[in-house]
């Protein structure tokens, strides 16, 4: 098996090779990943500029590794359309350290990066996990691998796009597993005003908002001390699908016997 891996947190991130070691006990593991942060930067596509590539020395040995200057979703159209030249299974976007619920998902190049491997007939998964320590990382690269592992077990493969978020909680704490979909109106964006004068400048702030969520949103299932699986798309992948019933009813069971 081989995945595809990148990031938007860039390619020095903790969260990338946590992911990329738990993913090499299962599979050959190509990195091609940005050359530094792009969180927020969606699903942008670098057009007016030629893209250098250069490949790097591993943070975990023997993985091919490349770094690009320039976005998460150009890392990975130039990697399906020129660095990898056999076959890829999955293409695998994090450990992004942050979650990516609601709104945010939009705009998060962690997902953006994903969507490309999708776009591409690829199953794709995006997976973040709260800011904190090591150990949501360790948690977060465990779910990616099992949830890899199902996906690409799948016969004929199956055209899937997930959306991974881990809550708060060590792997024992956690409640479940839950296929959820992506709550609206979960952020206001605001403006602040900085400086006077001509020196004024503006801040984007996003809040989240206090009211409640609804059930079977993302960040309801987090809430709720569950991971939250979120099928992107969900035309083509809703939450009857099979495939991802199956991969879902006995995770967190596995999970905590790894
Ligand atoms: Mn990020």
């Amino acid at each position: 098996m081989r995945i595809l891996v990148t990031n938007d947190d860039g390619i020095l991130a903790e969260g990338l090779w946590t992911l990329v070691k738990e993913l090499r006990n299962i599979a050959q593991v190509i990195v091609v990943a940005p050359d530094k942060e792009q969180s927020a930067i969606g699903t942008a596509v670098t057009l007016r500029q030629p893209l250098r590539i250069q490949k790097v020395k591993p943070m975990v040995p023997e993985v091919e590794t490349y770094s690009v200057q320039g976005t998460p979703s150009d890392s990975i159209i130039l990697a399906l359309g020129k660095l990898v030249k056999s076959k890829i299974d999955m293409v695998v976007s994090g450990i992004n350290q942050g979650l990516n619920l609601g709104e945010d998902a939009h705009i998060s190049g962690t997902v953006g990066a994903a969507l490309q491997g999708y776009l591409r007939s690829f199953p794709a998964l995006a997976i973040s996990a709260p800011y904190g320590n090591g150990q949501h990382l360790d948690a977060a690269a465990k779910v990616a691998a099992l949830l890899v592992r199902k996906v690409t077990a799948v016969s004929p493969p199956t055209h899937i796009f997930l959306n991974v978020n881990l809550p708060d909680l060590p792997l024992s704490k956690i409640s479940g597993a839950k296929i959820t979909r992506l709550a609206s109106d979960s952020h206001i964006n605001t403006v602040e005003e900085e400086g006077n004068g001509r020196q004024k400048c503006y801040w984007l702030v996003r809040q989240r908002m206090s009211k409640a969520v609804d059930n079977e949103t993302d960040i309801w299932a987090i809430e709720q001390g569950n991971i939250s699986i979120t099928p992107l798309y969900p035309n083509q992948s809703n939450s009857s699908h099979p495939t991802l019933n199956n991969l879902c009813s006995n995770l967190v069971h596995e999970l905590q016997r790894c």
